[in-house]
């Protein structure tokens, strides 16, 4: 146990001290022991066993305020498995951000690595696929990270596409109750969002349906756009933004999936667009009660049919 890293503890002049910067506990009125406590706990790694029953009052007011790393908590947690189907420059950026922050990866996407950019990859990459190429590159950044090319079983998928959401990647994971985030490019940069929670959010075909209320040609233009083999493009910049959104997204889901009612909601029935050079910006993408998804209204038939017909493992 020891203060999260990055909160300092602070003098504010009156006799109190602050700990943390943004939300700060300020705690008045500390007997010498507990002031010289709270300071050691600014550079010591950890608190021995006397100390935690001594303190225990201060302790729990910094747990409370969520200042205090509980490794021995998160120590036990298994590795959360993150899906992506695209290994060019957007889903290995989105990968690798995955794997820094603890993710197991896997890589489906049996394109050509010459089909990517100069650059995409580690140079030493001798990869002939896409997905071999991206994993090796991940490997070499992160040797410890478990990183695998092809289907694998996960916990949660991205889904990559250029110009229109790739909504049937998405059916085996409706049915399958299996969160995913869509990530789609276009010559500007790039929408992130619904991250779907099925049957908790905005699924990607509640999303398309609120989008052919707007243009009825909605979707003809997706059936095309899906339906051709256009490789998702990105910039260095829209990928940067695109894999922050996913790994915050896809980390909020894994830390409050088993809590009770989550405060960040406004990760889900959002669509964020990224525009190349310019700041992102978030729309609502509410659920909609002509879907059948759950999200809105009961589960439709069709779903629950698919749902009855899948197999339980993969
Ligand atoms: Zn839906």
């Amino acid at each position: 146990m020891r203060l999260k890293p990055g909160a300092r503890v602070l003098v504010r002049g009156d006799g109190s001290l602050q700990v943390g910067v943004r939300d700060p506990l300020i705690l008045d009125d500390l007997t010498a022991d507990e002031r010289r406590f709270v300071e050691r706990l600014g550079t010591v790694a950890t608190v021995s066993p006397g100390d935690r029953s001594r303190f225990a009052v201060i302790l729990a007011r910094l747990i409370a305020s969520g200042l205090v790393d509980q490794d021995l908590t998160r120590a036990k947690e298994p590795t959360p498995r993150a899906a992506i189907n695209d290994g060019g420059p957007i889903g290995c950026g989105i990968a690798l951000a995955l794997a820094r922050a603890g993710w197991a990866v896997a890589i489906d996407d049996i394109g050509r690595a010459v089909q990517s950019p100069r650059g995409t990859y580690d140079p030493g990459s001798l990869a002939g696929t896409r997905q071999a190429a991206a994993a090796d590159t991940i490997r070499r950044v992160l040797p410890e990270a478990d990183v695998c090319a092809g289907r694998a079983r996960v916990d949660v998928e991205v889904i990559v596409s250029h110009g229109a959401p790739l909504l049937a990647a998405a059916v085996p994971l409706m049915a399958r109750d299996t969160p995913h985030v869509y990530v789609t490019t276009d010559e500007r940069g790039a929408q992130v969002g619904p991250m779907v929670i099925p049957g908790r959010g905005a699924c990607g075909t509640c999303v398309g349906l609120g989008r052919a209320l707007a243009d009825a040609a909605w979707p003809r233009l997706s059936l095309q756009l899906t339906a051709g083999r256009t490789l998702p493009h990105s910039t260095p910049d829209v990928t940067a933004q695109a894999a922050g959104l996913v790994a915050g997204a896809l980390g909020w889901w894994w830390s409050a999936r088993n809590g009770p009612a989550d405060a960040a909601h406004g990760w889900l029935d959002t669509v964020w667009t990224i525009d190349h050079h310019a700041p992102p910006s978030t729309a609502a993408a509410p659920a909609s009660p002509e879907c059948g998804c759950g999200a809105a209204g009961p589960v439709g038939d069709e779903l629950a049919a698919r749902r009855a017909r899948m197999p339980e493992t993969s």
